[in-house]
Parts: C-alpha cells; structure tokens; sequence
C-alpha cells in the first residue's frame, strides 16, 4: 500500500514529469524511414529504440477556439484540467500498483535512456507497449496482468472466478460492479468501494468540480459537476451519469471512472478518465441538418423498397466537441477520437446514451496520419483531393447509418435481429454498411443540394485514403475486416485502380455504382439476416491482397497515431494561476 504522503506529490510529479518531456528533442525529431524500415540498425542503442517506438506517435499540438467563452467558463475548464491531472494519477495506479514508484524512479534518470524511457512510459501510462503486445519496455517490470490492479497481486483468474461465484447475490453484484476493486483479506477475499481506495485523491478531485461547479453558469453543468463530485465520495455514480446525458451548453466534461476495458480478465471494473471538451457548434448544427434528411435517406436505400423502414426512430444524441485535455484512460497509446456513454445499463435504458465526437482530435489525425499516408497510396491528381471536411462528414454520417437500414427483421415467419442472426460476422458487416452507406447517404445530399458538389471527388478520395489508415490496424477486428471488404469490392468495380507505381486512384463513376450496389447487397443481407452470404462477404473480401499490402508496407514510415500537446489547456492553466496570484 502507498502512503498518502506519497500519493500527494505524485499529481505534482505527473504534470511535471509530462511538461519536461515535451523538450525531449527526440520527440520532434520526424520518424526516420531507416531507423523504422531495419529496426536492427537502430537497435544499437535503448534509447534510440525508444525514441523509435515513441516516434509511432506524432507529438500534435491540440487547440481550441474559446473565444466565444466567457471568462468563468475559461475558469471552469482550468478546474476541470486540474480535476483531470488527478485522474491521470489514478488510472496510473488502476494500471499496475508499482507504477508511481516507477515513475518517480524514472523521473530521476537524466540520461538519454532514462528520458527515453520516461517519455514512452508515459504515451503508455506504465512499463509495457500497448502497441506491441504490451513488451516491457522498463528492465524489472513484471508482465502486464490483464486484471490489471483492480485485483490483488498474484490472484489468478480461476481464484477470482470461485470467489465470485460463492457470494451471496448482492455481494456479487458488488463484485461484478463497476466501482470495487479486491483486495486480499487474509485468506480470502475483500471488496473495496472506490471511494475507500483512492479517498484521498477523490476529495480533492470533489472539491475541484465543486469549485467548477460554483464558477459556472450554465445550471445542466452545475447539475452534473455537482453529482459527479458527489459520486466521488458515495460510490453512487447513477445521478451524475443521468446528469451528463442531460449536459447543455458550451462546456461539456466527461470525468470519473468509466470504461472496462483495462479489466482485460472480466470489463467488469471502470478505469479512471476525463475529457473536458467545448461544443463545436457549426458542427452540432451541420448534424442537426443531416438528422433532418435521415428519414428521406432511408425512403431512397437502394434495397427493395418494402425492406425500407417508413418511420426510423430517433437517433441517439451526437455532440461534437473539441478537446481541451484528456487524461487517465482517455490519455494512452492510440487517442480516442469518439466515445459513447454512459455504460451502466441502469442509465441507458432509462436515458439512452450519448455519442461525443472529438472534431480537434480527429483533424490531427488527419493531419498526421492520414494526409501522409495518401501520400504514398493516391496517385498526385487524387492527392490533392483529401479534405478534412470530406474526411469529417463520413465520419458522422457513418454514426447516423448505424440507425438507418435493417434491424429487426423476420426470418422465416420468426421476430429476429440482424445481430442474432449475423452472429459472429455482424460486428464487421455492421461497420461495412456504416461506412460504404454513409457514401451513398452523402452522395444523395450532394445530389439534394444539400451538400456542396464540390465535396464529391473528395468524399471518395479521402474515403480511399482512410481505407488504408483501418487495415493497418489489422483485419481481425470488425472496422478492419469491414473496410478490407468494401475496398476489395471497389477494386474488383473498378472503382479504384492501381497504377503501374502501386498507387491508387478513383473513377468517379464507377465508384458512385459500387457504392450503391454494395449499400444494396449488404443490406439485403442485413434484412435476410443471410448468415451464409455475411460469412462468404467477409472471408472473400475480408483480405489484404498483395496490391494492398505492398501499399501498407510503404507506410512504415508513416506514424501510427499523435500524441497530444495540450496547449490550450496549458495557457488555461496558466491564466488561472495569474488570477489567483494577482
Ligand atoms: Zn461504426
């Protein structure tokens, strides 16, 4: 256990930590095509290869437009950028209970190699690379745990499992929940609320959104940061989540212990994380437009007209948001650029749940991912066709698609879903009709007017480009799986060819025709909840072919995600601490 004496300068050390390693000049220094294509010649040195490993992450400045902020709000984010700074710290621990120790060892290393070392130990957040099959990356570390630290150290899976399933009912409820961790209690085991574990931590993360709470204006904020700060001392986390699906106005926090998926043995325990994000209203409205032309889209689907759904119900809410900081779980490895909340079953089925787009986070992957990366795939014509706003629109008209086309369906005189009936292919087959049918939605706005006609080329263009950022990711997850099929389908279209230098470029014609027509056949698939037909989709065209790979394997060189440079948090921080001062 850790003294309280220790876990009150670690917060402290954290950000210190993070703002000496931002003049790492390693970190700038761009990925270097050799030191990445041989890994062998650059593995001479450790903190060379760290700085490669670290160098797959391009260090991306991420800013926002506060202008039309009032001053209390700006006071309001820096609170709420403090609140998360304590997050950060306890999701350091829920990781692995040796990682404050290890971190302030690694603090005190100031050669190459140890600033190496900090540096890609905190894009992880511990000793392991989330990248590689978490490789220890410090010498001494244990193997990643995939409990993690919500149980004791040494507990095995079965041990936990028989534990479990021998508590009375509420107990195991308890067990299961989201907000307990176990701990060793002589012989057996103990549950502790997290309240009790990381009390210190979460009175002053209370007191932070207190204050926020007082500065604000708007009441559905003051409303939620007042509850949340409650659920941090009571363990009751019901209200607060309630109180964020009902959050208006321009400041839109998410901070608190949510997703499960650190718990790699059971997703039963929530990680501790925060985004504080401001709306971004053109965007909120250009949604608000797309929402009122979805009922319209669906009535034109190119499947048989009586499988179309004459009344589509009401979509869950989309925010779009810019970020100003992220940390803990929000802050690791690859970024998060949406999410959706809340997970507690309790609070979805009486609120429904919210899906928050992160636009800044997405336009610094544009810029650092994608935008090189159509620049060894696409031929120069097509090239100098990527656009952000085309990039950006598919991606929030793929999150209106899910809604639309086949849900449940009847198969033989029987009340089914496409879910149960696709099974283990639905997930991919899924994503395939989000995307490929967010084409065929934008291209009909286009034709409406609703949408500019300059947006075309580039909506298939840029759609090309982003096929590849997915398969570099691998095709054994659903996204992945799902773009394989559809670029495979455009190439055997014609849609997209190769050119004799390996790169690749649209027909426009072409393309609009292998869009449809694949809206039509996944679709109908969907509504047959044609088990055989998804599973010969996705193992025929579910594939890298040699054309693709041999364009992936240009790509080395090429980061795989950013890492982020909160500067508009920073100068917030910054401006509040001279106030006070003055
Ligand atoms: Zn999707």
């Amino acid at each position: 256990m850790y003294t309280t004496k220790m876990k009150q300068p670690l917060m402290a050390v954290m950000s210190m930590a993070v703002g000496l390693c931002a003049c790492t000049p390693a970190q700038e220094a761009p990925v270097s095509e050799t030191a990445t294509e041989t890994p062998t010649a650059s593995v001479n040195n450790e903190a060379g290869r760290l700085d490669t490993m670290a160098a797959r992450f391009a260090p991306t400045e991420i800013v926002a437009d506060l202008s039309r902020l009032s001053p209390a709000d700006r006071q309001v984010l820096a609170k709420l950028v403090q609140a998360s700074k304590i997050m950060d710290a306890l999701y350091l621990r829920q990781v692995w209970a040796g990682n404050e120790a290890m971190l302030l060892d690694l603090i005190r290393d100031q050669t190459p190699e140890g600033r190496a070392r900090l540096h890609y130990f905190l894009i992880n957040k511990g000793p392991w690379s989330r990248l590689d099959d978490n490789e220890v990356i410090v010498p001494g570390a244990p193997p990643k745990s995939p409990g993690a630290n919500f149980y004791p150290e040494g507990a095995t899976k079965e041990e936990l499992e028989r534990w479990i399933a021998s508590l009375p009912q509420a107990e195991r409820a308890r067990a299961t929940g989201f907000f307990t961790v176990v701990r060793r209690s002589g012989p057996t085991f103990t549950l502790v609320p997290y309240n009790q574990e990381y009390q210190n931590e979460l009175t002053q993360a209370a007191a932070l959104l207190r204050e926020a709470a007082g500065l604000a204006s708007e009441p559905t904020l003051k409303a939620y940061l007042t509850s949340r700060a409650g659920a941090f001392l009571s363990n009751d986390y019901y209200d607060s989540d309630v109180a964020w699906m009902d959050l208006k106005g321009t400041v839109e926090p998410t901070i608190g212990p949510y997703e499960v998926y650190e718990d790699e043995w059971f997703n039963y325990k929530a990680a501790f994380e925060s985004f504080v994000t401001v709306l971004d209203e053109a965007e909120t409205a250009k949604l608000q437009r797309f929402a009122g032309e979805l009922q319209d889209i669906e009535n034109n689907l190119p499947i048989d007209p009586k499988l179309r759904n004459p009344k589509i119900g009401a979509s869950a809410p989309i925010v779009v948001v810019n970020e100003i900081y992220a940390s803990g779980d929000a802050n690791h490895g690859v970024q998060t650029a949406a999410f959706n909340l809340p997970n507690d079953e309790r609070v979805i089925s009486a609120k429904g749940s919210k899906r928050v787009m992160l636009k800044n986070v997405q336009d610094a992957k544009f810029a650092k991912i994608l935008t090189p990366i159509s620049r060894v795939v696409l031929t120069p014509e097509d090239q100098k066709e990527l656009a952000f706003e085309a990039f950006f629109t598919h991606i929030l008209v793929h999150e209106l698609m899910h809604g639309l086309g086949p849900h449940n369906i009847t198969v033989g005189g029987r009340q089914t879903t496409v879910r149960q009936e696709l099974k283990d292919t639905y997930s991919a087959i899924e994503e395939a009709k989000a995307d490929i049918s967010s084409l065929f939605a934008i291209q009909f706005m286009i034709d409406k007017g609703v949408l500019a006609k300059s947006l075309e080329r580039q909506l298939y263009i840029t759609f090309l480009a982003s096929t590849f950022r997915a398969i570099r990711f691998g095709i054994n997850e659903a996204h992945g799986s799902g773009i394989a099929i559809q670029l495979n389908t455009l190439l055997d279209k014609g849609a997209v060819t190769v050119r004799s230098d390996g790169t690749f470029a649209v027909d426009l014609a072409k393309a609009k025709e292998a869009v449809t027509g694949l809206t039509r056949d996944i679709m109908t698939i969907q509504a047959e909840g044609n088990y055989a037909a998804a599973r010969d989709l996705r193992d025929r065209l579910g594939v890298v072919r040699p054309q693709v790979q041999a364009a992936l394997d240009k790509l080395m060189s090429v980061p795989v995600d950013i890492e982020p440079r909160f500067t508009t948090a920073d100068e917030l921080v910054a401006e509040a601490n001279r106030s006070r001062g003055r």
